[in-house]
């Protein structure tokens, strides 16, 4: 999925259709010409060095795809067990599951509804600096941080993005948006200090997508996606007792001559906790 997105950002003839990449089954559209980036990335030279000015192509290749982290568990969120005695299933678990999944996941119109998120969420508010070509635009642009914390905020910053729709150069737009990762950018600008200059800069990469609703009406569509058949997951980072020191931060040891036990902080957790990260998967 997220090589799909990165091949979208390299590939250099995307048709503004193609560009919809949250779909399923994307490989027809991606698939051409992967040998144009590679060869360019070989002769990638060094960053902001300049070249020779005449070249005003555009190679734009991944430097740093967006890592999602593994899960160290997985566990099943059983629709039929829903608040049973003793079953974690409980309405309140699953509208908290369900915020994270909102986190994690886009709308997608080619799908069954909902597809994962290359990369964390969030909104940025742009003005376009210059147009890479292809859907591709190079942004001056302020974002937030994400929702879970895993990309941080940034203002002032120029990005790689690719929106639904995109304005004019100079024109100012704001959208939301999955972070892709950082891409290495060699172009020639057309903006001033740098215009004329050919140079590669290193930057994070958007592609704008659309948010799923908040509320009950967005929760009930997935309940209804799950039991029909569609598979959906969500990583959380949980937190349990800690087997080693019985969830009490510290662990005694007995000292000679004395009445108190020696404390000694424990090293697997935090306060008594151990955060766990870990994938729920829905079954109807
Ligand atoms: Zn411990």
């Amino acid at each position: 999925m997220r090589l799909l997105l990165i091949l979208a950002l390299t590939a250099s003839r995307l048709s503004a259709q193609e560009t919809s990449l949250f779909g399923k089954k994307p490989s027809a559209t991606t698939a051409p010409e992967p040998a144009a980036p590679a060869t360019t990335i070989g002769a990638s030279a060094p960053a902001d060095g300049p070249d020779d000015a005449a070249d005003t192509s555009v190679v734009i290749t991944p430097f740093k795809p967006f890592a999602q982290p593994e899960a160290k568990e997985t566990r099943t969120f059983s629709l039929a067990k829903m608040n049973r005695p003793l079953a974690f299933e409980s309405t309140r678990e699953l509208q908290r599951l369900f915020s994270a999944f909102m986190l994690q996941h886009v709308t997608d119109a080619g799908s069954a509804g909902f597809a994962r998120a290359p990369g964390p969420i969030t909104t940025i508010e742009y003005v376009v600096q210059q147009d890479l070509g292809d859907g591709r635009l190079l942004v001056k642009a302020n974002w937030n941080a994400s929702a879970d914390g895993r990309l941080p905020a940034a203002t002032e910053a120029f990005a790689v993005m690719m929106p639904e729709k995109a304005p004019a150069v100079g024109e100012k737009g704001t959208a939301v948006v999955a972070n892709v990762g950082m891409v290495a950018v060699r172009f020639t600008p057309t903006f001033a200090p740098l215009a004329g200059r050919r140079l590669t800069m290193r930057r994070e990469a958007f592609i704008e997508c659309a948010p799923l609703t908040d509320g009950s009406a967005g929760l009930q569509k997935f309940v209804d996606l799950v039991r029909s058949g569609s598979e959906f997951s969500v990583f959380t980072a949980e937190k349990f007792p800690c087997k080693t020191c019985g969830g009490l931060g510290f662990t005694r040891e007995a000292q000679k001559g004395k009445l108190e036990d020696k404390r000694i902080p424990c090293t697997v957790c935090e306060q008594g906790k151990v955060t766990v990260r870990i994938e729920t998967k829905f079954t109807p």
